[in-house]
């Protein structure tokens, strides 16, 4: 278990993916395969193979309602067939009707990658072209580069606010010699990642390798945290007399979610506290609870209230429900409250959200995540971006791509006798990837058929590693083209391509 490691700037692959289920709490996307809607082939044939909380988007795609995706590129090299996996997830997602996003991660590769704004230059733009040449649509969708978005940098400066050094050292290994920098970058993807939900919180996907689950991690994190972050401030405002704010930090005390290790224990205990806690406990009287929360619903707070429509209690009890809602209105106490009464999840957090945003909160929800597999290089190993013959590059010559295949490792046996009767091993193959993730496209019956040849000894690594060349050389021609003829679209679409 020890060599599962995630790290995003590294170039560790993820030799086992069944422990990231169990380690990080990754899902399996298997399971959540029902709800999609026209899955995509990368999904069906399970290169799509884990998810974190993807059940949000795949609904709202199928009810019609607002949905998000999101990916970044560092511009590090040319863009290749590995990343082909992310455009293609993107540009799906913006079919089934969900707003999509694509960004340059500049201060990202100039950060934690020292590329030079020349290089980055240069390649943002072939990035690009392969995506608006693999059919997303830039009207539609919107696409940005990290250090061009204003309100992007203002977005990570506010989560800056919620993040701290040790949980980047926790997280990321970062010490005292990271720059400053490379900290800023991180502030700035976890607001990429809640980019799409700024004007209107929705249910976000970020795909991306499982190396980038680190980021996925904190980003929920963060936007757990900001919730309900502007309320606290405008409760703030409200005038308490410093008696009534003794009540309130007597109140964070008695429900700091520290104290807590666990959600049945937290909803017990606040459950308890409830129902054992006298108002005489309170150190205050009823008219200094009353006037608390007469402050509260003034200083609009006053959407809190339905809230307590949920409950059941006596009314002493009810306004202690409002006082708890209003004056902490963190997620934690908020989710005891769902726990303790059983009340309906989902209406309720809709109605948080509303409350929070009305209250100049952002009311993001945890962004969702969905993984794919890494391609294996086709010298075998991971493909990697500085081994040219490992990867094919979407701008190689179609030539060149050709040769590449022909030259690749098979999982094929010693000798074509062997492989007629021993069947070859498409599973470990890099050449049989390449049909399942790209020269099949959506024709499942196709991979399928090498699949079963392959295993079966009635194909051979030769002829079908000449048909992938050839499959290859046509893609990569048909791709080419048509970067050519997306160029103007390119032009015309609102970014800035330059530094
Ligand atoms: Fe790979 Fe094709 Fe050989 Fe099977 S026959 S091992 S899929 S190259």
């Amino acid at each position: 278990a020890d060599d599962v490691a995630l790290d995003p700037w590294g170039s560790s692959t993820v030799s086992d993916y069944r422990k990231l289920f169990e380690e990080f709490g990754i899902e399996e996307f298997d399971e959540i395969l029902e709800v999609v809607p026209n899955p995509h082939y990368l999904m069906r044939r399970g290169v799509i193979f884990g998810h974190r909380d993807y059940r949000p988007v795949a609904e709202a795609m199928q009810n019609d309602e607002p949905a998000a995706v999101l990916s970044g590129f560092m511009p590090t090299g040319d863009p290749h067939i590995g990343h082909k996996l992310v455009f293609d997830e993107i540009i799906w997602h913006q079919q089934q009707g969900a707003d999509a996003y694509a960004l340059i991660a500049d201060l990202e590769a100039n950060a934690a990658r020292g590329m030079t704004w020349e290089e980055i230059d240069e390649h943002a733009r072939d990035y690009l072209l392969s995506l608006l040449a693999l059919g997303f649509d830039p009207e539609e969708g919107t696409l940005y580069r990290q250090s061009a978005n204003r309100e992007l940098q203002d977005l990570a400066f506010d989560l800056g606010a919620e993040a701290n050094f040790s949980e980047f050292q926790s997280i990321y290994g970062f010490d005292g010699e990271t720059d400053v920098s490379h900290m800023q970058s991180v502030v700035t993807q976890m607001a990429d990642i809640l980019y799409p939900q700024l004007e209107e919180p929705k249910p976000t996907v970020i795909p991306v390798g499982p190396d980038q689950d680190p980021h996925v991690r904190l980003a929920r994190d963060l936007a757990e945290r900001m919730r309900f972050f502007k309320v606290s401030e405008a409760y703030a405002s409200f005038e308490l007399e410093p008696e009534e704010r003794d009540l309130v930090a007597d109140f964070h005390e008695r429900l700091d979610p520290a104290d807590f290790d666990d959600d049945t224990l937290r909803c017990t205990h606040v459950a308890d506290a409830l129902e054992e806690t006298p108002l005489s406990d309170l150190d205050v009287d009823a008219a200094t609870l009353d006037s608390v929360l007469t402050k509260l619903e003034e200083g609009g707070m006053e959407p809190l209230r339905p809230r307590t429509r949920f409950f059941d209690r006596r009314a002493t009890e009810e306004a202690f429900d409002a006082l708890i809602d209003a004056i902490d209105g963190e997620k934690r106490v908020y989710e005891n409250h769902v726990d303790a009464f059983e009340i309906d999840r989902d209406e309720a957090e809709e109605l948080a959200r509303e409350v929070e945003v009305e209250n100049g909160g952002y009311g993001f929800q945890p962004p969702s995540s969905i993984y794919h597999r890494f391609m294996t290089g086709l010298t075998g190993g991971k493909m990697s971006s500085s081994v040219p013959a490992s990867h094919i590059s979407l701008l190689d010559d179609p030539e060149d791509g050709y040769s590449k295949v022909k030259a690749a490792t098979t999982g094929g046996r010693e000798t074509a006798e062997e492989q007629r009767e021993k069947g070859g091993r498409a599973d470990e193959c890099p050449v049989y990837e390449l049909y399942a993730y790209l020269l099949s496209g959506d024709d499942d019956e196709f991979a399928k058929r090498v699949y079963d040849e392959c295993v079966g000894g009635e194909r051979l690594c030769g002829d079908c590693k000449e048909q992938a060349a050839q499959l290859m050389k046509e893609f990569l021609e048909e791709h080419q083209e048509k970067r050519e003829e997306v160029e103007e679209l390119l032009e015309e679409a609102d970014i800035e391509l330059e530094s």
